[in-house]
């Protein structure tokens, strides 16, 4: 009997810097890679149908059909072909060989690389309850989702929203300004407050309100109902809502799997663990973005965060690092959200505990900065209308003084000048 090549053999190829996932930390290292001057050879694989694109784009301008699709890229088309950068959509890292340095691809092909970087961002928590199977139960994590959403409630009055942190608040009022009435069901009292706290969320829960969403919190989806297209939300509290539509919005976990499966450590808080260069328990191997645990030289603690910026700045670390510059990560973590053309809320931090919230303006002018602060230092800011104390946050939090009274009066007061505050 001869011999036969068998469908399952791998086409082998080298590269010198794999880029593994399509979404904005791995744009932003190929871009870095070049700017910095690495002449080697550049393949990223991410298994959308898009080029890599910028995700916030698709709670707010892109969802309201309001932006073209091209606005939501990272970068034009022929950028790619223009920096030499081999660019592989629709494909999928499926296998990675830490030690061998080997990439299985969904396209049957082997790569062997020099380095590699894994950006494999998140997937959305689904949730499993009776009736998740029914039409027009959407989730938001692409493109294509806000595409489906937006087809979807074309000819929708009612659409109900699950979760009452940034996702679900910014589609409630991206939905609310194409017409649509929204309602939010959420487990917390108030929207936001995870991560805000109760009185800056109540701030964004009125401001909601006042634009028509109606929100309940301290509730939770029980189930939905419907004759092959979701009809009703029904609650554990006992509210059934009218729903011709729904969004889930309840959170996302990192996408660690590939990086599990290939032996890299994972650290407490659920993603890749990685040094202050980015660099993951086997060297040669990095990680940025969503799926990075990383430790911060400025926090002094491990940090895992789930925002645009976060992963952009990323990118641009693990460029530098794979290409041997031996630079910590020490951008402070920055986030900002949208609610329609309402608003904007911008935030740098992260303090995952505080036991001090000090409010700079007031939340009835719908100006303020509020600071959070943990045995008198301050670790966070969230602003809405004052984007100037960022970079005063910024300070604050990197040099960590313990703030006294006057100073943290200081604080509070929104005409004094922060340059004193900390010195
Ligand atoms: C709707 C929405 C709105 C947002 N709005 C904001 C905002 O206003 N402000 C803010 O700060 N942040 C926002 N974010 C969060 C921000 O977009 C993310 O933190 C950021 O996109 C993370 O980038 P990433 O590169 O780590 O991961 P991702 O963008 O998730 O990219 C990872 C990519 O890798 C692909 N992939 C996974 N596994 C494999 C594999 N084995 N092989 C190949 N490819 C793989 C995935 O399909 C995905 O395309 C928003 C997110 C969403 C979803």
């Amino acid at each position: 009997m001869g011999l036969y090549r068998v469908d399952t053999e791998m086409a082998s190829r080298k590269v010198d810097y794999l880029l593994i996932g399509g979404g904005l930390a791995s744009a932003n290292c190929a871009r870095w890679l070049r700017e910095e001057g690495a002449e080697g050879s550049v393949l990223l694989v991410g298994r959308e149908p898009d080029a890599p694109y910028n995700r916030p784009n698709c709670s707010k301008g892109y969802l309201r059909g309001e932006e073209p699709r091209e606005e939501a890229l990272f970068r034009p088309g022929e950028w790619w072909d223009e920096q030499g950068i081999e660019l592989l959509t629709r494909t999928s890292v499926t296998g990675l060989d830490v030690e061998l340095r080997t990439a299985k691809l969904s396209s049957k092909e082997e790569v062997e690389f020099g380095q590699a970087l894994i950006a494999t961002g998140a997937n959305v928590r689904r949730l499993n309850v009776d009736g998740c199977e029914l039409e027009q139960i959407h989730y938001l994590r692409t493109l294509g989702n806000a595409d489906a959403i937006r087809e979807g409630v074309k000819d929708a009055r009612e659409v109900v929203l699950i979760g009452g942190s940034y996702i679900g608040c910014e589609v409630a009022a991206s939905l609310t300004a194409m017409g649509k009435r929204c309602t939010i069901v959420m487990q917390e009292q108030t929207t936001l407050e995870r991560g805000f706290g109760a009185r800056a969320g109540r701030f964004f829960q009125e401001l909601l309100e006042a634009h028509g969403v109606t929100v309940h919190g301290g509730d939770e989806l029980e189930r939905f109902e419907g004759d092959g297209r979701v009809a009703k939300v029904v609650t554990r509290g006992g509210l059934t809502l009218a729903a011709d539509a729904v969004v889930i919005g309840a959170g996302v976990t990192p996408d660690v799997q590939l990086a599990q499966r290939a032996g890299l450590e994972i650290g407490e808080r659920g993603g890749v663990r990685c040094s202050s260069r980015l660099q993951t328990s086997t060297p040669g191997v990095f990680a940025a973005g969503d799926i990075c645990e990383y430790d911060s030289v400025v926090h002094g603690e491990t940090l895992r965060i789930e925002h645009w910026d976060v992963a952009f700045n990323h990118g641009k670390t693990a460029a530098l690092n794979i290409l041997g510059r031996d630079v910590a990560h020490e951008e402070i973590p920055y986030f900002f959200s949208v609610l329609a053309d309402w608003g904007e809320l911008e935030y740098v931090g992260p303090a995952y505990e505080w036991d001090e919230e000090i409010v700079r303006g007031s939340f009835d002018d719908g100006k303020f900065t509020n600071w959070y602060l943990k045995d008198g230092r301050v670790r966070a800011a969230l602003t809405f209308g004052r984007s100037d104390d960022l970079d005063h946050a910024r300070r604050l939090i990197v040099a960590k003084p313990v703030l006294d009274g006057s100073q943290r009066a200081t604080l509070a007061d929104a005409e004094a000048d922060l340059d004193t505050v900390g010195r």
